[in-house]
């Protein structure tokens, strides 16, 4: 059975990212947010477009102020005004003075800016009572970028950032990777959809609604089928319908060693190659991850995964191997994996067993330190209540020992945008 770690290694191994010129959505900047740039972005404009003032003040000439102080100060005649979006009619000679305000463009002949603060006004003359450095308070040309460079590279997750430096170049339609499209299914012959009466013996199917919020928070489109019974004909239709349809596919239950767990054999007819069978992972052992017999615009095959059935393996699984797979799909081009943190424990962690173990809970920040809270109540992979709030898995390494309170235990972060999470 294959570690974690060379289960992820494979994965990612596997996982090509779309097509940067095929796979490419142009969208208005607007909508560009959590998009991921299928080009990079080189800019015409420098920034600062050109040299401007840091502060109100005046824009002068530096050697007609040096010197000066509150006792000598240097008078300077104001020969203009300067408001921020205007552009200046005139330059500034020897002994002269620009009132100038924030924002605005900077004269010819002006070399530095004093602040207000630091002058007199009387008339039409200014005082300068302190002297600043050579150049203050000017912001230059292209001192923070200069056009013709990449200012963004391909891959890159856009946040309100990236936005913001989309937007100051003049970049209002993005080109970003199209959304990959992830169909979802749930096989099993008890399950029902959660609008159904519920009869005895039967289960209502979370799977679905939980993994389609995950895809989405990846940036990839879901898409839901309807529940499949663990008939072999049904399922195989389902199965090489949603293949032919998606970049990868992703379905919950049938992929155990029980009699009507048919997933693997229905990928093998299908001629899909199985490239992961299990994983030593508790929970989610059962894990298929298979390349299809299907091209993507004969070029790259349609992915498979086959997640256990029971709500927490799905849902560990999906974070542990989907996620990053989908990351690297969708054309992100780094970060792809989880992140892992040293975290204080609030409770004492039971011994693994001979697989890498996750158990779940809160992870927080405690006088600068990571401090995990292991979620009360079962930990058994059926149990979803005690998922609520989620944040962190601490992984217990295999045959590790029990740990006690207060250790350092490892964290994966799992989870979403605005909390101590590395957003996705
Ligand atoms: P399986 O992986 O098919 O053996 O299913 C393992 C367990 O997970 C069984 O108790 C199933 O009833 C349960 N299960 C399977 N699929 C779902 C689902 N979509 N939503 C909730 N529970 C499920
Ligand atoms: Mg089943």
């Amino acid at each position: 059975m294959l570690s974690t770690q060379d289960a992820e290694s494979l994965i990612l191994q596997s996982i090509q990212p779309l097509n940067s010129r095929r796979d490419q959505d142009l969208v208005p900047l607007r909508n560009a947010h959590q998009r991921i740039l299928a080009t990079a972005i080189t800019s015409a404009l420098d920034f600062p477009y050109w040299d401007n003032s840091a502060m109100d003040g005046y824009a002068l000439r530096y050697q007609d102020i040096q010197g000066c102080s509150p006792e000598y100060p240097a008078v300077l005649e104001v020969v203009t005004e300067i408001q921020a979006g205007s552009c200046p009619r005139l330059s500034v000679g020897s002994q002269q003075a620009a009132r100038i305000f924030t924002g605005a463009m900077m004269p010819l002949g002006a070399d530095t800016v004093v602040m207000q603060e630091d002058t007199n006004r009387q008339g039409n003359q200014v005082q300068v009572c302190h002297c600043p450095t050579l150049g203050a308070y000017v912001r230059r040309q292209g001192a923070y970028y200069q056009a013709g460079t990449p200012v963004l590279g391909q891959g890159t997750v856009l946040r309100a950032p990236e936005i913001a430096i989309l937007a100051t170049m003049q970049c209002t339609t993005v080109p970003v990777f199209r959304r990959p499209v992830v169909t979802i299914l749930s096989t099993g012959n008890e399950l029902i959809a959660p609008d159904q009466p519920l009869q005895p013996g039967q289960i209502i199917d979370s799977n679905r609604y939980a993994l389609a919020a995950l895809v989405e928070t990846t940036g990839a489109e879901a898409r839901l089928l309807e529940i499949v019974g663990d008939q072999p004909e049904d399922l195989k239709a389902a199965m090489a319908g949603a293949i032919a349809t998606s970049d990868l596919v992703l379905s919950t239950g049938g992929v155990s060693v029980g009699d009507y767990d048919y997933v693997d054999q229905i990928l093998t007819e299908l001629e899909a190659e199985i490239l992961i069978a299990a994983v030593a992972i508790k929970p989610g052992k059962p894990l298929t991850f298979a390349r299809t017999a299907q091209l993507v615009d004969g070029l790259r095959p349609v992915w498979y995964f086959g997640l256990p059935g029971n709500p927490v393996s799905a849902l560990v699984s999906f974070w542990r191997f989907v996620q990053p797979a989908l990351r690297k799909l969708a054309g992100q081009s780094r970060d792809w994996g989880p992140s892992f943190v040293a975290a204080q424990s609030a409770q004492a962690l039971p011994a693994a067993g001979p697989r890498e173990t996750y158990l779940w809970g809160q992870l927080s920040l405690k006088e600068g330190r990571y401090q995990f809270s292991l979620a009360d109540g079962s930990h058994s992979s059926g149990n979803l209540i005690n998922l609520a709030q989620t944040n962190g898995l601490a992984v217990l390494p295999c045959h590790s020992p029990t740990l006690a309170i207060n250790e350092t235990v490892q964290v994966m972060k799992v989870g979403s945008v605005g909390d101590i999470n590395r957003p996705l």
